[in-house]
């Protein structure tokens, strides 16, 4: 363990649309910001191929292109980016209290002011076949990917809110859409099922799961298992859409940080505040309705502005070690 903890003003944890927007314009404010990347430099949309919908590329922009843009950015108004990983937090109660983090397991920090933006990850089936076709036709984002398959017939697998909208996404965009539901129910509010139920070219199964995932290196159809009666059965798809829940990358700030059931970080109102003075969240580790990238830019803006007006006001303890 290092003894001297380093003091930071202004700490980003993750490095997706929200914490390298976040880095932007707190570097412009000069709060001198660090950003940690995390595990997956980019986040989520370093694992997206073509990105269409992040307005300003009107010939869209790869993925992981557009990641490696936002960081130049963040790091041209002089934010300082590293790689690491936050390992555990203990956030202070106080109003201007430092906020100790430990990168990496080894290596301490003390936080003026902290930016959460540590996003979530889509849950797969972890078949094997599933996951070597990501990027090959399987996907957890419709609204990211579906267009790519306009006119071609999908499936879908969930049957919650998210898959049951999707699935009626990709219902518009695609000739034939099956969602495969591995109760004899749905688990999605009543309008969304009443949605999926008029919607003419979208098939319901029950009781139906993915056994495999059809194809070498790009999705060409997949068996489904009847759960009940063991029957298996063969469809013809080129793309497989995965919508089983997300999980937010919270397991840190548990017992630290007020979250819902399922762990997304709580704000305040229509500010990006978490339950600690000083502690801002952005982007998908607070989202679990939009989830998109332009999104969770928008809320890495505002926990910036936030942080900013935080460290205007709250009279933190003491100045940082550089002034
Ligand atoms: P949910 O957890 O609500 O639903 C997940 C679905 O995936 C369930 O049908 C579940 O089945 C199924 N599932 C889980 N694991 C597997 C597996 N291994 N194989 C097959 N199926 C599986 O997640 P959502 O992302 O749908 O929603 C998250 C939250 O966001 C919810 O609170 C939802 O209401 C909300 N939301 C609201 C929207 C809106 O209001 N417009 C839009 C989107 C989301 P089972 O039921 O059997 O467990």
């Amino acid at each position: 363990m290092s003894t001297n903890p380093e003091r930071i003003k202004c700490l980003i944890i993750g490095s997706g649309p929200a914490g390298y927007t976040a880095a932007i314009y707190a570097a412009r404010a000069d709060l001198k910001p660090v950003l940690y990347t995390g595990m997956e430099p980019g986040g989520q949309l370093t694992t997206t191929t073509e990105v269409d919908n992040f307005p300003g590329y009107p010939n869209g922009v790869d993925g992981p292109s557009m990641m490696v843009d936002l960081q130049k950015q963040a790091e041209r108004f002089g934010t300082d980016v590293r790689m690491g990983m936050a390992t555990a937090v203990s956030f202070s109660e106080e109003e201007g209290g430092l906020h100790k983090v430990t990168i990496d397991g080894n290596k301490q920090l003390e936080a003026e002011s902290v930016i959460i933006s540590t996003g979530a990850s889509a849950r797969y089936l972890n078949l094997p076949s599933e996951q070597r076709l990501r990027g090959g036709g399987v996907s957890a984002c419709a609204v990211c990917d579906g267009f790519f398959y306009k006119g071609q017939e999908v499936a879908i697998v969930g049957g919650g809110d998210t898959a049951a909208e999707e699935a009626t996404y990709l219902a518009n965009i695609c000739k034939k859409v099956t969602m495969l539901v591995r109760k004899d129910y749905m688990r999605a509010s009543k309008a969304m099922q009443h949605r999926v139920k008029n919607t003419a070219n979208l098939v319901v199964k029950y009781n139906t799961e993915v056994e495999e995932v059809l194809g070498d290196t790009v999705v060409e159809g997949i068996r489904m298992v009847n759960n009940q009666t063991g029957e298996k059965e063969e469809i013809k798809v080129t793309g497989l859409f995965i919508a089983i829940g997300h999980k937010p990358n919270t397991d840190i700030f548990k017992g630290q940080l007020e979250m819902d059931a399922t762990g997304y970080l709580i704000t305040k109102g229509k500010s990006t505040k978490t339950s600690k003075p000083g502690v801002f969240a952005a982007g998908d580790v607070q989202d679990k309705e939009y989830r998109q990238a332009v999104t969770a830019a928008g809320t890495g803006c505002m926990a910036a502005l936030d942080a900013e007006r935080y460290l205007q006001t709250a009279g933190v303890v003491a100045v940082s070690v550089e002034e």
